[in-house]
């Protein structure tokens, strides 16, 4: 409930109704509603609560507003309801509930999105239970069918081990953590060293969720988003702490920069993009830290990226960057590309300040004054840098280049 809780607070913050609350106090009430409900709790339940609390100090009425909107979304989240975490397993049941489909077993449920990749099926009648076993050197397991469905018998290793996988197991057993943790590299290794896998990841995910109507395919559109807006505020509200105690630890960096491909995608509202909004959240959910290298390698939409050399993150290719930066050609590859200056932050020369979160920023006069000090600052491409050691160095981005880099990324962009 503390998801529904939290869910509350950033609507309200987000929406302001009506200028209801004095600031910072939405996170008191949100957790407030939260404690005083349980998992139980219906949405009559919720809201009858949401007005109590809100009724308290401030205007009735207004509390009211506020009330009826969140019921509107809360309910609309509430017929499968989404958990702000980023496991596989929580994932894979969104589908399951919108496609009135029962929950299936470990295997099958890692085996629906990512055929292939961590079990490997073995020919069978379909009619003998046979145990599945784990192959260390390939780091697959193998399994038959039995009914229809991926029997695993009874050896609790590969339980442990897809339990893992999908988030659903925790425990001590250190060998099956680091077991796992070896297959999610391996698949994040396959991803970036194959091309046609992430094809054949669309594919799939394409072939799966075009069997929803077109009723079941709204579920699941807004199921997404309510994902995205949990996933940012559980997130936020979570202490270092907590996140490394997560059952697979994820760095801050890699979690934003899927959420944002997630939201990217969902937001563009076709089929298409919605797919692979599905796919980057499968990722992320099952492969953690290990979404970093897949990150780097593609855009949103799964398309490759052709980065400087220097950003593909090895040592090499920073050191020979350093070296002989003339080899290089800047590429941009962002989603701002309607921008002059993408995703570029500029700073005052004066007083240091970053002119871009300045009220009315904008760079069409290619200068801006700087609102805490006064300074008029110039913004062109030879105003900017590579990186921050770069600064005052006169190192500057070459301009003519840049311009093309954000260029060619429009008509990218424009293509797909
Ligand atoms: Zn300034």
């Amino acid at each position: 409930m503390k998801q529904i809780a939290l869910l509350c607070v950033d609507i309200l913050e987000e929406t302001d109704p009506s200028g209801l609350m004095p600031e910072g106090d939405y996170y008191d009430a949100g957790l407030k509603l939260g404690e005083s409900l349980d998992a139980s709790s219906d949405v009559k339940e919720i809201l009858d609560h949401m007005r109590n609390i809100l009724a308290e100090p401030y205007d009735e009425e207004k509390a009211g507003i506020a009330a009826e909107y969140i019921s509107e979304r809360i309910s609309s989240a509430g017929t499968f309801f989404i958990k702000g975490d980023l496991r596989y397993g929580s994932i894979a049941e969104i589908f399951c509930r919108i496609n009135d489909e029962k929950l299936p077993k470990q295997l099958d449920l890692l085996d629906t999105w990512f055929k292939g990749m961590i079990v490997a099926e073995e020919e069978s009648d379909n009619n003998t239970k046979k145990e599945a076993w784990f192959d260390d050197t390939e780091l697959m397991i193998h399994a038959c069918r039995y009914h229809d469905v991926l029997y695993s018998g009874t050896a609790g290793r590969i339980s442990q081990i897809t339990g893992r996988l999908a988030g659903t197991a925790k425990g001590n057993q250190e060998k099956e953590r680091r077991t796992a943790e070896l297959i999610r590299r391996k698949i994040s290794d396959t991803i970036c060293e194959d091309p046609e896998c992430i094809l054949k990841l669309q594919e799939n995910v394409r072939t799966r969720l075009s069997v929803l109507d077109e009723e079941r395919m709204i579920l699941l559109d807004q199921a997404v988003f309510e994902k995205i807006l949990l996933l940012i505020s559980c997130r936020e509200h979570m202490s270092s702490a907590e996140k490394r105690e997560e059952y697979v630890s994820m760095h801050d960096d890699v979690y934003d920069d899927l959420v944002y491909n997630v939201a990217f995608q969902w937001k563009k509202y076709t089929f298409e993009n919605l797919c692979n909004a599905w796919l980057w959240l499968l990722l992320g959910g099952l492969l953690r830290d290990e979404c970093g290298r897949i990150l780097h390698l593609f855009d949103s939409s799964f398309i490759p990226v052709r980065k400087k050399p220097s950003e593909t993150g090895t040592l090499k290719d920073k050191i020979c960057f350093l070296f002989y930066p003339e080899r290089y050609e800047p590429v941009y590859t962002g989603d701002e590309a309607d921008e002059e200056f993408p995703d570029i932050h500029f700073y005052c020369d004066r007083c240091g300040d970053l002119l871009n979160e300045q009220e009315g920023f904008h760079t069409d006069e290619h200068e801006w004054k700087c609102t805490k000090c006064g300074y008029m600052n110039r913004i062109t491409w030879d105003e900017v840098y590579d990186y921050f050691e770069y600064i005052g160095s006169g190192e500057h981005v070459d301009a003519e280049q840049s311009e093309k880099a954000v260029e060619k990324r429009r008509e990218e962009l424009k293509n797909k």
